[in-house]
This record gives structure tokens, sequence and C-alpha cells, in this order.
């Protein structure tokens, strides 16, 4: 359990100026009963004292407001304890007055020798002030709602009581009758009454004061304008009319006619006055309201000019039929409005989900989600149409859905596209597996008669006196020469094919790839007196064997294909190149004409024939191969008899 209404606004000054007072006030009277010091006892001389009970009563609610304040659990049983207390001394009293009590509690501690009636018993009024504000602090204490609502009226009549017995207690002072009903509950008791009650009217959330008072309404803001003036004015003005009625300054009638005279067009001028500030802000407010109806419906028409341009809107009941479709979702889905308004969202269903796709959609916006997914559905001419869809459902207040809208967006085009890609890309994989299969069977399969071949012709070779003249031996030497050059084509070609099988990305550092691949073709190096530069190659994530082999056939060809009686010179250089590094290879050599630049990276094609450069045609197509290999491209750029360029990139990997 908990305080749950009052004090929520810890350290609040007014709460603690309150309980202070509270305190104070308490002890003051108390000390002033055991010291007897009159003063205190009551504030206007011969007026009514407060009483030893009611300063007890005090005390009790300053230590309640105490623990309530520090929400001090932990004294819950003081809390109760000190509340009982304070309704037990209001009842007993009340008991005293109706003369139904055998025991008097009025003078238990301290006797009263002031007041000459009821010496030392608190007045009607005050006893039932106590009763109230007992039950109000414990009904404080529940959670319970309708109790809480009972310690709200219990403060809401403690206030009121303690209110009007302040107004009367002014008013009467002026006179010189002073008998009323109120007549004995001293000002400062009264005072602490109001004080106590109007706080906790104040702190409870659930009170309407706190509301009217709090709240940022008109009728807040009025009633905070308002309600001083009429509190004040009215005992202010009846004050001093009855004191010039009393010390007979003006008559008694005179001062009615003059009080409403005074009155009622002072209030007319205040109320005319707050009035005005009012319907200025009221109609300020409307002019704004008005102002943002008016764009908000330009925006949202605007925006919904825009969807219809590009999305189906259709909205349907909870029984999913259509109740609004747009004209894209009819054009689309070839419906006129009055063919699918009422019908069920059934009727656009292709086949092509199974039951489980519907049941989950539904389920997901039933359970008041939102959901998104591709669709295919089928119009009314059979044709079949693909969908990004959204499905909204929209709620009432009481939470029920009572429609949903379907956005969707056309994307058959995409998915036909996606599909067909698919389709040709499973192709082009079957027809690539057939073909390197072929490849390989066929060089593999080759290489059998070939042998054959070869034994043959070595065995004729052997005995090539006996059978062969000159022509003869000739042709044998063209069959072998033709055999082993066949055998090393097939070669290549098995390990073209083999390339892209078993490689694993490695990190690699190209200059000393470079500095490996001219050990290699170190003796060629020598023989053609090359001089090969190459600086700052970046290390690279590759596959190691075929950027080996990359290099070296670039590297050969620039030396293979010198110009006579120039010494090769070969320049390699790389740059970083957006999310790629761009290699060149350049050479003083012969040069390729231009309209061979492609030709020469196809399989087996050469510019020259083998008597006059060594070589099968397949460098270059490797070269292509292992760029495709890194994503790269490769190209050259070649003025003949000058000299060639050979480009090629190679895409950065996440680890470079
Ligand atoms: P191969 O070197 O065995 O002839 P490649 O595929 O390596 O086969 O080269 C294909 C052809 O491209 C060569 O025959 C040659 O005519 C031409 N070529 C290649 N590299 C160069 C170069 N650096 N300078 C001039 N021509 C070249």
């Amino acid at each position: 359990m908990e305080f749950n209404s009052s004090f929520k606004n810890k350290g609040h000054i007014f709460n603690q100026a309150v309980i202070a007072f509270c305190l104070v006030l308490s002890l003051s009277v108390i000390l002033g009963w055991i010291l007897e010091l009159a003063g205190i006892l009551s504030i206007i001389p011969q007026a009514a004292t407060m009483k030893f009970n009611t300063a007890l009563i005090f005390l009790f609610s300053g230590i309640i407001l105490l623990l309530s304040e520090k929400n001090n659990f932990g004294s819950k049983p003081l809390y109760k304890t000190l509340s009982y207390l304070i309704i037990f001394i209001g009842a007993f009293t009340i008991a005293e007055h109706l003369g139904l009590s055998i025991v008097s509690i009025d003078n238990l501690i301290i006797p009263d020798e002031l007041t000459a009636k009821n010496p030392g018993r608190m007045s009607p009024a005050t006893a039932i002030c106590s009763i109230l504000i007992g039950i109000g602090f414990l009904a404080d204490l529940s959670s319970g709602k309708n109790i809480n609502k009972v310690g709200l009226y219990a403060f809401k009549f403690t206030a009121i009581l303690s209110l009007v017995a302040i107004i009367s207690y002014v008013l009467l002072i002026p006179l010189s009758s002073k008998s009323s009903f109120f007549k004995s509950m001293a000002i400062h008791t009264s005072g602490l009454f109001l004080l106590i009650s109007t706080l906790q009217l104040f702190n409870n959330s659930n009170s309407s004061f706190h509301q009217i008072v709090n709240e940022d309404y008109e009728g807040s803001k009025l009633t905070r304008k308002i309600l001083p003036i009429i509190i004040l004015f009215p005992i202010l003005s009846s004050f001093i009319f009855i004191l010039a009625i009393n010390q007979e300054v003006i008559s008694t009638e005179f001062g009615l006619v003059a009080y409403a005279a005074v009155f009622i067009p002072l209030s007319i001028i205040y109320v005319s006055y707050i009035a005005v500030g009012l319907n200025k802000s009221e109609k300020e407010r409307r002019i704004l309201a008005k102002e943002l109806e008016d764009s908000n419906k330009y925006y949202l028409k605007r925006f919904q000019q825009g969807v219809d341009q590009v999305s189906l809107i259709g909205t349907l009941d909870t029984n999913l039929n259509f109740t609004y479709v747009n004209d894209l979702f009819c054009e689309v889905l070839k419906y006129n409005k009055d063919e699918i308004l009422n019908k069920n969202i059934s009727i656009l269903r292709s086949g092509h989900h199974n039951v489980e796709f519907y049941t989950d959609l539904w389920k997901k916006v039933e359970s008041g989600e939102i959901w998104v997914n591709e669709i295919k559905n089928k119009a009314k001419d059979g044709s079949y149409h693909w969908t990004l869809t959204a499905i909204i459902p929209f709620k009432n207040e009481k939470g029920e859905i009572f429609e949903y809208m379907s956005l969707s967006q056309n994307i058959t085009d995409r998915k036909t596209a996606e599909e067909s890609k698919g389709e040709y890309l499973k192709k082009l994989e079957y027809k690539n597996k057939e073909l390197e299969q072929f490849a390989y069977v066929a060089s593999h399969d080759l290489q059998e008669p070939l042998r054959t071949v070869n034994n043959f012709t070595e065995l004729l070779a052997k005995r090539r006196t006996d059978y062969f003249d000159e022509l003869g031996l000739k042709s044998l030497q063209f069959i072998q020469d033709a055999t082993s050059r066949m055998s090393e084509l097939i070669k290549n070609l098995l390990d073209y094919n083999r390339l892209d099988k078993d490689n694993i990305l490695t990190k690699i550092n190209c200059n000393q790839l470079v500095k490996d691949v001219e050990k290699d073709l170190s003796m060629n190096i020598k023989d053609a007196e090359a001089t090969i530069t190459y600086n700052n190659l970046p290390t690279l994530m590759g596959y190691e064997t075929p950027l080996r082999l990359l290099f070296q056939n670039l590297i050969n060809n620039a030396i293979k294909f010198r110009k006579k009686d120039t010494k090769p010179i070969i320049e390699i250089n790389a740059k970083l190149n957006g999310d790629e590094w761009l290699f060149s290879i350049q050479d003083n050599g012969i040069g390729i004409p231009t309209k061979y630049k492609d030709k020469i990276f196809v399989i087996f094609q050469r510019l020259h024939n083998k008597n006059e450069y060594e070589g099968s045609g397949i460098g270059l197509a490797h070269c292509r191969k292992i760029v495709d290999l890194h994503q790269g491209q490769i190209w050259v750029d070649s003025i003949n008899d000058e000299g060639s360029t050979f480009y090629f990139t190679i895409k950065i990997k996440e680890h470079d």
C-alpha cells in the first residue's frame, strides 16, 4: 500500500510551510495552555480560544503530514494511530455536546480556566472538522478509488466549514451580537483546518480542485484569476460596510444598497475584463486551429494525390470486402470499380502462394500489426501481377479493428526481370559446366591418340634409313613437330580450364611477387638485356599462383615482343583507383596494331607465326581469366612500333 495521493510533489514549498505552521502553532498553543499564555490561545481578545485538545489534533496532523511528506512507510502504524486519535477526539467531543458521554475528555490533560461555558471543550464545528480530516488522512492511505473519493469529500467539507468559519469570524468582528455555530471556533483553528484541507486537495491529483487550479485550460485560467477576487472582495467589502453600519456611519439599508451597487458593477467590470482577454485568446486559438486544419487538409490532399500516382490503394471492411479502390488499382488489376467493390479480397488470389501464407498474413494483421511482403495477384483478365504490399489494420477508440487498408507497389516488371535473370543464370551455369566438361574431356581424351601417333613416329624415326627417302624423313620431322605442338596446346588448354579451381585468397605483396617472377625469368632477362623497374607495388588480397602467372605472362611478352636491336625497358606501376588497384606494365616493344587490341585476349589468337615469335597464343587468354577471377578488367594501349602498355585492375577485398 502506498500514500497514493498526498504529497506527491515532495519538497513543495507550500507543503513544508503548512507542516511547519501546523507544528509550530500547535506546539505554541500547547505551551500556551501549560504556561497559561492567553494571548496565544485566542489571537483576538475576547474571541474563542484554541482548546488544548484542538492543539493536540493539529500536532497529530502535523506529524501525519510530515510522515506523508517523507513517504515514511515504516511509520504507517503511527500514521494510522494518530488519524484514529484525531477522529476519536472529535467524535468524543460531539458526543459530549449531545450529552451522550459519561466521561469528559475536555480537561483531561490541562484544565481550562479561561473559558466560561464548557471549559476545555472544542466547538462542534471544530469537532466535526477533526473527524473529517481524520477520515481524510486514513482514506489517503488507501489505493481504492472509492475510499479515496470519501477522503476527498472529507477534505472538501473541512475546507468549506473552515472557510465559512473564517468568513463569519471576520464579519462578526464589527458586530456586537456574536452567536453562531461557528462562533467558538478560534480563528487560528479555522485557518489551520483550511490550510490542511486545501493542501490535501491541492496535492491529490484526483481532486477536481487540483485539476481546476493546476491545469492549462481556459476554465482553470479563469478560476485562478477569479477565485481570489470572489473570496477576498466580498469579505473585505462586507467587513467595511458592516463596520460602517455598526459605527452608525451609514444606515443598514444604505449599506445593503451600497454593497449591491458597488459589488455588481465592479464584478461586471472585472468579469468583462477577464472575458475580453479569454475571448481574444480563444479567437486566436480558433484562427490557428483553422489554419492548421487548412494546411493539414492541403498536405493530406497533395500526399494522397502523390500516393495515388504510384500505389494501388484499397480499403476493406472487417469481412475483407473492398470498400474503396483507387484508379491505379483498377488499371493494374483490370477491374472496374463497380466490379471489385463489395467483393472479397480472395478474388485476387493467384494460386502462387500456399494457404499458410494467407493464414500468417491475416493472423498478423488481425493482431493489429502491419503486414508487408511481396504478393502475386491475379487480374480480371487472368494476367498475374506482383506487388509489394502493406496491409494496415485501423482500430477504433475501443481498440477494435474496423477497417484494413492495402497499399501496394506494382513490382511486376522487376519480378519478371528477376525471374528471367534467374532462369538465364541457371542456363548459363549449366552451359558453362557443359563447356568445361567438354574442354576437359576433349583435351584429356585427345592426349591418348596423340601419344600413339608420337610413339609410332618415334619408332619410325629410329628405323628411318631403311624405310624413308629424303622427303619421307622431312615429313616425319613435320609430324613429330606437329604432335609435340598439339600436345603443348592441349596441355595449355587443360591448364586454362583448371585455372579457377582450388584457389585460396591470401595476402600478397606484389613487390615480392614480381621479384620472384624476375628470378624465374632471369635467363630471358639476361639474354635480352632487359631492364624491369617497379616501385611501391601494393600488398593486396588475391590468388597467389594465378597472379604470379599473370605478371609472368605480361613480363615475358614484353621481353619476347621486343624490337630488334632494342633492349627491352619494362616499367610496372600501380595506383589506387576507387575500390580497385590499377596496374600498368609498359614496354618499348613492337607494339600492337589497334585493330587487334581485343583479339589478342582470345584463346590461341596470335599476331605472329611461330617462327617469328615462340608461343601458343594462350598467355593473354590466361591473363584475362586471372583478372576476371579478381573481379577486374584487362586491356591494352599501344602504338605500333613504339611499344605497349597493358593495364589490369584488381578489386580490393575487405581484408586489404
Ligand atoms: P603468345 O605470347 O603465346 O603468342 P599471348 O596470348 O601471350 O600468346 O599473346 C597473344 C599475342 O598478342 C601475341 O602473339 C602477340 O602478337 C601479341 N602481344 C602480346 N603481348 C605483346 C607485347 N607486349 N607487345 C606486342 N605484342 C604483344
